[in-house]
C-alpha cells in the first residue's frame, strides 16, 4: 500500500505558511514504513530540530482503480480516519528553497500517524465531518471536510490521472491552520467528531 498526501488543501493553512493557493492539487507520497506502530511513542528524529504536527482526515481506498472520474470517486472508499502528517519544517524549508522533493521532511519512519478505527461515512452528513487535534489537552487544530479546497473526490481524480490507487491505499487530505511544533512530553490526541480515534506521545 502507499500513502498519499496532499498539501495546501486549506487555504488558511495555506496562507499560515506563506504558500498561495493552488490552481491544482498538490500531491507527495510517503512509504509503508512511514506508518507509526500503534500505541508506539514518536521519537524526535536526530535531523530535525522543528518537528510539526499535521492534523488531516485519512480517506482509505477501496477499489482499484485509474483515471477515475470525479462524479465516481465517491465509489473508491467508504471511511474515513485520522491522521498527522509529522513534518520536519526545518528540512521541508531547506528542500523548498532549494526546489528539492521533500521526502526527507515528510516520509521517514513515523512521519504518518494513522488512526486503527476508520469511520464508516454513511454516519456523516457529506459536509460535516468535523475533526480535531489538542496538544496536551488543548486544540491546537480544528477544521471541517467542508473547508477543503479540493474535494476527495477531485483529489482522486487528479491523483489517479498519474498513480493506480489500489485497494488499501491511504490519502492524507491536507491540514487546517494551526499547525505547530512538537517537543519530548507532548501527547497528541485527534478526534473526528467528539470521537478520540489517535494519540500519539512524543519522545
Ligand atoms: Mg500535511
Amino acid at each position: 500500500m502507499k500513502i498519499i498526501c496532499i498539501g495546501r488543501n486549506y487555504s488558511e493553512h495555506a496562507k499560515e505558511l506563506g504558500n498561495e493557493i493552488p490552481k491544482e492539487p498538490l500531491f507527495f507520497l510517503k512509504p509503508d514504513t512511514a506508518i507509526l506502530p500503534l500505541r508506539q511513542p514518536l521519537v524526535i528524529p536526530e535531523f530535525t530540530n522543528d518537528l510539526h504536527y499535521e492534523v488531516e482526515l485519512v480517506y482509505k481506498i477501496n477499489r482499484l482503480g485509474k483515471y477515475i472520474a470525479e462524479e465516481f470517486a465517491s465509489r473508491y472508499y467508504t471511511s474515513v480516519g485520522i491522521g498527522i502528517d509529522f513534518t520536519a519544517r526545518d528540512l521541508q524549508e531547506e528542500c523548498k528553497r532549494k526546489g528539492l522533493p521533500w521526502e526527507k521532511a515528510k516520509a521517514f519512519d513515523g512521519s504518518a500517524a494513522i488512526s486503527r478505527t476508520f469511520l464508516d461515512l454513511t454516519n456523516f452528513e457529506s459536509n460535516d465531518i468535523n475533526f480535531r487535534l489538542e496538544k496536551n489537552g488543548e486544540i491546537v487544530q480544528a477544521g471541517c471536510n467542508r473547508e477543503m479546497i479540493f474535494s476527495p473526490d477531485k483529489l482522486i481524480e487528479h491523483v489517479s490521472k498519474f498513480i493506480t490507487l489500489r485497494t488499501g491505499d491511504l490519502l492524507f487530505t491536507g491540514t487546517p491552520s494551526g499547525v505547530g511544533q512538537v517537543v519530548p512530553g507532548d501527547r497528541l490526541e485527534a478526534f473526528i467528531g467528539d470521537k478520540s480515534l489517535l494519540k500519539v506521545e512524543i519522545r
